[in-house]
């Protein structure tokens, strides 16, 4: 008897959930072409042009820009782990989830964490990091740009001059935000950053595209201690990822990079300013849709992020089980839209516009079909 296969025939979903977003055809059709050795010099190349257009994504000239091998939580995993040692004090803030899981990944590194919270859907307070900085006079500083669990865009200059002012290091969460927000790596003086590729780079889920400073690679040459995570140190990826002669690490992702590489030239191609322009217009136009239908935003405007807005749900809508109409959603429409988490579980949806799908006619789709389930 044949077995049952296991991969069976594929729906395709409109993705405006938190991630993952569509990913267009040029990325899928670049993930299904031959595979490479991990060291063939065309690959090899490849990888080069890649760490190139990462540098240009992410406005920073830091020769240690590259795509590691995991996801987003790889990324700040490796940011936190390379930078800090057991005993090292480091601020960080939190207004959501991706902040907590920042400070619990140091906690968990051993440092000593100085939390500095605000409320979930605002931004962080600068003078109230920029007091924390100067009482802890920690090694590290982090924080969140585009904090997806509730839609806030935190504002980057004060906080990362307040950390330099102090001697500080500073790594950045730029998940969301890369490819859809300006980030300026080098003009906001950051020493770590970490991505996704799922987001608004509109490629599949595996890489987190990072870059580290030249100060942030002088603190892991002085280290006392190896970082504790072999597959993340930065000066074992160095081996394979840059210099002249490239040595075996691990076995790098190859459809994954292709991907990745497709998905940059199409960015590039757009260029970013374009890029930033659409992502704006596509929020503005959500928000002005919803608004009507009863959806509150759940952040103030000068804080919204374009690429994610999260609103408050309206009283027809939570009736009917918000779960239930999301499910609705999926399964007549094939649209996702995501839901709340932590204390927003149940009070908000998150909805996402990033990359390819931060379009007017995906708003016009979205708003449509809510329409007809919210009749
Ligand atoms: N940081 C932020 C702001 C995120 O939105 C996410 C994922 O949604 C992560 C980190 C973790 O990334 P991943 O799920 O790719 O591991």
């Amino acid at each position: 008897m044949r077995p049952m296969p296991i991969l069976k025939p594929i729906r395709e979903r409109l993705l405006l959930g938190p991630g993952p977003s569509n990913a267009p055809a040029s990325v899928l059709e670049a993930m299904s072409r031959p595979l490479l050795g991990h060291l063939d010099p065309e690959f090899l190349a490849l990888v080069d042009r890649v760490k190139e257009g990462l540098r240009t994504v992410f406005s920073t000239a830091n020769p240690m820009t590259l795509p590691l091998s995991a996801t987003g939580s790889a990324g700040m995993e490796a940011a936190i782990v390379n930078l800090i040692e057991p005993g090292d004090r480091i601020v960080v803030g939190v207004n959501g989830v991706f902040g907590g899981r920042m400070a619990e990944v140091a906690r968990r590194a051993g440092a000593e964490v100085t939390t500095v919270e605000a409320r979930w859907g605002t931004a962080l307070d600068p003078q109230a990091m920029a007091e924390a900085i100067r009482r802890v006079t920690p090694r590290v500083v982090s924080f969140v740009h585009a904090e997806t669990s509730t839609g806030v865009c935190q504002p980057v200059d004060d906080i990362a001059r307040s950390a330099r002012e102090a001697g500080a290091l500073v790594v950045l969460d730029c998940v969301t935000s890369l490819a859809g927000r300006p980030v300026e790596l080098d003009a906001w003086g950051i020493d770590a950053a970490y991505s996704g590729t799922q987001k608004c780079l509109s490629c599949s889920p595996g890489l987190s595209p990072v870059s580290f400073s030249e100060r942030a690679l002088e603190r892991v040459k002085t280290r006392t201690r190896p970082v504790q995570s072999w597959y993340l140190d930065l000066s074992l990826l160095a081996s394979y990822f840059a210099g002249a002669k490239r040595v075996y690490h691990h076995t790098a992702p190859i459809s994954a990079i292709y991907g990745l590489a497709a998905g940059l030239d199409r960015v590039l191609e757009e260029g970013l300013p374009a890029r930033f322009a659409r992502h704006t217009a596509a929020g503005r136009r959500l928000v002005a849709g919803l608004e009507p239908l009863g959806f509150e935003p759940l952040v103030a405007e000068t804080d919204r992020l374009p690429m994610l807005t999260s609103v408050r749900l309206p009283a027809r809508l939570r009736e009917r089980g918000e779960a239930n109409v999301r499910a609705r959603l999926l399964d007549e429409f094939d649209i996702e839209v995501g839901g709340g988490l932590g204390p927003l579980a149940g009070e908000i949806w998150r909805i996402g516009l990033m990359g390819e799908n931060a379009r007017p006619e995906v708003v016009d789709r979205l708003l449509e079909a809510l329409r007809k389930v919210l009749a």
